[in-house]
């Protein structure tokens, strides 16, 4: 009797144990698994721009400085978009690369905030932080410099405008988290053009202030949605808050980065003051966090095409510099098999995180011969400074 009680029991437990190995199982399920993409047929594959003018070998002094970064972009993330696209990128037509190894202060692994204040502050810092360094004492950033000498300023991204690559251009505190408190900072720099998500930050606030109605006292013109962003005048400054939250992955939105970077730089371009420019890719990384290829590549090819309508601005305007990077790789992705002609891809992603693995810089424009080798992130901030002090 007691032998078929404990039998009955272990059973149970037996029971239990493979449940929960399924449940395992299903939660991870693409952990290790293999992934295939198939993005289009061969007839919807876009062209790159082709641009005869590259004047990246030429050395001067630059007026006009647009950093691209995709949150998480990889070579794998790259390459992936390649295949899927054909085998061919704007990206591609891009001739000075150079590599960033991304490590924070503390942690051979960077997050997104240690890797923007790294990029735009030229100086290392600990996981989290957002434009102050070690010891927690803010940092002028590169945008805030060249706004305090008289250029114009923009910043776009697909996330939250509060998130931590674009708040690491403009805000100082402590910890990415602080979504209110970065959103208030933006109000301390006369920043030209924003444009992204977040609008709860600026009205739906702990402190009750109605930070929209504070920007439009300082001559903003609100603008919360696509049809109304293209259509606005330049006779003030434009904060676009484009959703209350985060927009949406690429192909849910019914509108791409592009047109977010064409407003900007019709924008910034007025005029004769010189610009700097932020537009990030977002989501790339929320791709490569949920394992999930078709994410990771339907966001890096809306990003493609934004690089390949910045290229023909750089092409057109002399003075202008392009700086695509990423602050670090995202999911480990390895890319296995594929093919250019059925646009097929195949790859695994080996973690759920960011990796160490370094990123590469391509640079395209006046002076972008100085942005080949391998150094750390920093130096992307300091070299940029160098060429527009020239
Ligand atoms: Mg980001
Ligand atoms: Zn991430």
């Amino acid at each position: 009797m007691l032998s078929m009680m404990i039998n009955r029991k272990i059973n149970i437990y037996l029971l239990f144990i493979t449940l929960g190995l399924f449940f395992d199982a299903f939660c991870q399920k693409n952990k290790g698994d293999l992934l295939v993409h198939k993005y289009k047929n061969q007839e919807e594959f876009y062209k790159p721009k082709d641009l005869t003018k590259d004047l990246s070998y030429i050395d001067g002094k630059v007026k006009n400085i647009i950093v691209m970064i995709g949150d998480g972009m990889g070579l794998s993330q790259i390459f992936s978009a390649m295949m899927a696209n054909g085998g061919d990128l704007n990206l591609n037509k891009i001739n000075v690369i150079g590599f960033s190894k991304t490590s924070s202060i503390d942690d051979i692994i960077t997050d997104s905030a240690a890797g923007a204040t790294a990029i735009s502050t030229g100086e290392k810092t600990y996981n989290g932080a957002i434009g102050v360094d070690k010891d927690k004492k803010s940092l002028k950033t590169i945008l805030e410099i060249l706004e305090d000498r008289g250029f114009y300023t923009g910043l776009v991204s697909t996330s939250r405008i509060t998130h931590a690559t674009p708040a690491s251009f403009i805000a100082h505190v402590e910890s990415r988290k602080m979504y209110e408190d970065i959103a208030l900072d933006f109000l301390d720099v006369d920043v030209d053009i924003v444009i992204g998500g977040g609008e709860d930050n600026f009205n739906q606030r702990k402190d009750k202030r109605d930070l929209l109605k504070e920007f439009e006292n300082k001559n903003y013109n609100i603008v919360r949605n696509i049809k109304d962003l293209k259509t606005a005048k330049n006779d003030k400054k434009i904060l676009a808050l484009l959703g209350e939250k985060d927009l949406p992955r690429a192909s849910y939105r019914d509108y791409s980065l592009s047109d977010l970077l064409n407003k900007s730089l019709e924008f910034l371009s007025e005029g004769d003051k010189g610009f700097f420019l932020m537009v990030e890719g977002s989501q790339i990384d929320w791709g490569g966090h949920a394992n999930d290829l078709s994410y990771v590549i339907e966001d890096m090819l809306d990003f493609d095409r934004a690089i390949g309508e910045a290229m023909e601005f750089v092409a057109k305007n002399e003075e202008t510099i392009l700086i695509v990077t990423a602050d670090h790789e995202t999911g480990g992705l390895v890319i296995k098999d594929g093919s250019y002609e059925k646009g097929l891809v195949e790859g695994v992603f080996t973690s759920a995180k960011h990796t160490p693995v370094m990123v590469p810089v391509f640079a395209f424009g006046k002076s972008a011969y100085r942005f080949g080798g391998v150094y750390e992130n920093t130096e992307i901030f300091k070299r940029l400074i160098k060429i527009i002090d020239m």
